[in-house]
């Protein structure tokens, strides 16, 4: 499934990989408590961001392609196929054509994309950058260059040296865009054009940007994992069990929410189920998420 909709004279489509219930709400989010996860259970399941049956947190798993004028640009990557994910049986050794099917779909092939936008560089945003070509991992975009930030990259880089078993996207999936000499590293407020600004948003990991496309008050924001679940909204110091600073990820929530809360900036979030877009309300002390 896709959607496409236009800020200005940009286009912004959805390339969905999975959508499904995938994680428990009280491990995924551990400062979640089950009497607040009671109080929130009807409007999360509403939104089918909770799975009713097995009472996990659905996220849909996507990339989100940016037409410019002048660019394709596609913002992260997902899981990727053939990659060794042990500890996660749904995207551990996945051989699925669905990522290049809705690729295909939206009218794109791998060589249309001019610019592949990492804003972080975890297991489900970077697996599509390369693919296994005899036996080698290759960049899968194969004209694109692959946006990462600086500290984001070093970051990775040293746990990989440290303990590859650890990271084995970062080996599989990473460095190979670096040893092709693929990688632009930027800092996380590079201004790629006029149209295309990135969004320092630190604490998920220590270097994560989201990306402002479009102009002003025509405009949208391509969210990352600056949230994972709606429920973050309401409560905005909800932290997530993978985040590098939860605290800090509290603080980039409530700044960027309260930038575009009640303005007309279509937010896109990567792991929100489809339709995954929509806008920013104030409701309480936190903010409601309105497709
Ligand atoms: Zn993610």
């Amino acid at each position: 499934m896709t959607t496409r909709f236009a800020v200005g004279d940009i286009t912004i489509q959805r390339i969905i990989e999975q959508e499904q219930p995938l994680f428990d709400p009280l491990t995924f989010l551990p400062g979640l408590t089950q009497e607040r996860l009671e109080e929130n259970r009807g409007w999360l399941e509403q939104a089918r961001a909770l799975d009713k049956a097995t009472g996990q947190l659905v996220l849909c798993v996507q990339s989100y392609v940016v037409r410019t004028p002048h660019h394709t640009i596609l913002v992260d990557s997902c899981v990727g196929n053939h990659k060794d994910r042990p500890g996660r049986p749904f995207w551990h050794q996945k051989s699925d054509d669905t990522y290049m099917r809705n690729l295909a779909a939206a009218g794109l092939s791998v060589e249309d994309i001019d610019y592949v936008l990492c804003t972080h560089l975890h297991v489900d945003h970077v697996g599509w950058n390369t693919r296994l070509e005899n036996g080698r991992w290759v960049p899968t975009f194969s004209k694109a260059k692959y946006v990462m930030a600086d500290r984001e990259l070093a970051y990775w880089t040293q746990k990989e040296k440290d303990d590859p078993s650890g990271v084995p996207w970062i080996t599989d999936s990473v460095l190979p865009i670096v040893d092709a000499k693929r990688a632009q590293l930027v800092k996380s407020d590079f201004v790629l054009n006029e149209s295309i600004q990135l969004i320092p948003t630190p604490g998920h990991t220590i270097d994560h940007y989201s990306v402002l496309v479009g102009r002003h008050g025509r405009d949208a924001l391509i969210t990352g994992d600056m949230i994972h679940s709606p429920i973050q909204g309401r409560y905005p110091e909800l932290g997530m069990r993978a985040d590098y600073d939860s605290r800090q990820a509290g603080q980039t929530r409530r700044k960027v929410f309260d930038r575009f809360c009640d303005t007309s900036t279509v937010m896109c979030v990567v792991h929100f189920p489809s339709p995954s877009t929509g806008h920013v309300r104030r409701w309480g002390d936190g903010y409601k998420f309105v497709p």
